[in-house]
């Protein structure tokens, strides 16, 4: 099997009150499972696309000769692998700020409260199930995307750099219809950004 769960960074109830042990332990061990196990399901039909960089993979996605509902698995399983892989990476029990990103942020944006304000924004009114994004393309210019799905960033070119889950599977549990709620408290436990 080509991919594999990644081992979370902390312990399942690391990021409590925030976000609840119960939610991080089924967001972990059987929502990102099974976007893994659909992943590589689906590359056993095409064991030449098992060498290539899942982001690459993504951002060549439109090219590649294979069935349009295996591509449409790849952005979808391949997606949900990925931004997942990321999410857990981006939050931690404790800050650790990261400069170059706070300094371009403020750049582009007056202010990291100014930056939350846009992204929150656009977390809340995103309908359905996706993902809100901070990316960067190849000249380093910050773009963000509001996605559906698990599309990722990497689909139009650009690298992720922080993603929001807004999947009611990511809150549900603790937070039920309070999506805000749940944003305000993801804000607590995003590592990079004080
Ligand atoms: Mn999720």
């Amino acid at each position: 099997m080509p991919y594999s769960l990644p081992k979370l960074p902390y312990a399942y109830d690391a990021l409590e009150p925030f976000i609840d042990a119960r939610t991080m332990e089924i967001h972990h061990s059987k929502h990102h499972q099974t976007y893994v196990d659909k992943l590589n399901a689906v590359l056993e039909k095409h064991p030449d696309l098992v060498d290539e960089p899942l982001e690459q993979l993504l951002a060549n996605l439109e090219q590649l000769n294979i069935p349009a509902a295996d591509k449409t698995a790849i952005r979808n399983h391949g997606g949900g692998h990925t931004n997942h892989t990321l999410f857990w990476q981006i939050m931690g029990p404790s800050k650790s700020v990261d400069v170059e990103l706070v300094a371009g942020i403020e750049k582009e944006w007056q202010s990291i409260d100014a930056f939350k304000k846009t992204f929150t924004d656009m977390a809340t009114g995103l309908f359905g199930s996706g993902w809100v994004w901070l990316a960067k393309d190849e000249t380093n210019k910050y773009h963000l995307h509001a996605l559906p799905n698990q599309d990722s960033p990497l689909l139009h070119g650009h690298t992720p750099l922080i993603g929001l889950d807004v999947w009611e599977h990511a809150y549900y549990l603790k937070y039920q219809n309070k999506r805000a709620d749940y944003i305000a408290a993801w804000w607590k436990v995003l590592k990079f950004l004080p």
